[in-house]
């Protein structure tokens, strides 16, 4: 769930915090949370935390060099649909089953990779700061979607025979969108969700390229509702997404949404489609 605006918002937040703090030992209770085998998150203790960034949708938090010759190291992050990196006054129960991994502060505090629900998904990897670049889960990633990329570079990424709803939550096209803001921004442009890239016009790819800020301006809204801790769940400023049924912000026509296995899209008719109610995608209709 959390995208681009949450992720930046959450690293900010968690940089403010912990930029300068000393680590005095981390551990993974999920050890599958944990991806890397190349440098042991002992090796994390005893060194400053330098920042935390984000690439993409992906959280990652920087380790100053400790003396020895691994040089300054880089936490990647990937919170997938149900993880949280939090910073928390007191250490967590051992017992506490959503944690995935801790990061333990010589202060007290604790740096932790929480994840809700019963299946593990989320992850991270520890690995030499000057890796992060050639990692497979960075090195394939599009241009960030914020700030938009200049337009051109927006027209040759959609200019492909894919519907826009999964091209553009496609990170290796372009980075830090997904089921939510994809709704707001196709809304936004007055694009149909399964609209061809390639079908685009001129003033099309124009529209798109302006819907991108949506994500800044979610940014924008967080900068100003959420203190120094950022919330389990954020106040995400969300027009249309999931809001099947009722009547459109723009143009008052009741919006329609398509139903996936796992997630729908929501859009305007009127405007996105051209009065066209776009067919149910669920496989329970065929299951009835
Ligand atoms: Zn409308």
């Amino acid at each position: 769930m959390p995208e681009l605006p949450e992720v930046e918002i959450t690293a900010r937040r968690l940089d403010a915090a912990l930029r300068g703090a000393e680590v005095e030992s981390a551990l993974a209770p999920g050890m599958v949370a944990l991806k890397s085998v190349a440098v042991p998150l002992g090796d994390l203790a005893g060194r400053r935390i330098e920042g935390v960034r984000r690439i993409g949708k992906m959280p990652v938090v920087e380790f100053a060099e400790a003396g020895d010759d691994r040089g300054p190291l880089s936490l990647l992050v990937h919170l997938m649909s149900a993880g949280r990196l939090q910073v928390f006054d007191k250490r967590a129960s051992l017992r506490d089953r959503a944690s995935r991994v801790l990061i333990r502060i010589a202060d007290g505090r604790e740096l932790r990779l929480r994840e809700f629900g019963t299946r593990q998904r989320a992850w991270a990897k520890l690995m030499p700061a000057a890796d992060v670049a050639a990692d497979e889960m960075v090195a394939t990633l599009g241009p960030e979607a914020w700030p938009a990329p200049p337009i051109d570079e927006l027209a040759g990424i959609v200019d492909a025979p894919r519907q826009l709803h999964p091209l553009l939550r496609d990170q290796r096209e372009i980075a830090g969108i997904g089921r939510s803001w994809v709704d707001e921004i196709l809304w936004e442009a007055r694009l149909g969700p399964f609209r061809k890239g390639s079908d685009l016009e001129a003033d099309d790819v124009d529209q798109l390229h302006s819907a991108l800020a949506v994500l800044g301006a979610a940014l924008d809204r967080y900068e100003e509702v959420i203190g120094a801790t950022v919330p389990d769940k954020l106040p995400m400023p969300l027009k249309v997404h999931r809001r099947e049924g009722e009547p459109c912000p723009r143009c008052g026509v009741t919006l329609a949404a398509v139903h996936f296995a796992e997630h729908s899209t929501t859009y305007c008719p009127a405007e996105q489609t051209g009065g066209r109610v776009l067919k149910d995608r669920r496989l329970s209709r065929l299951l009835k």
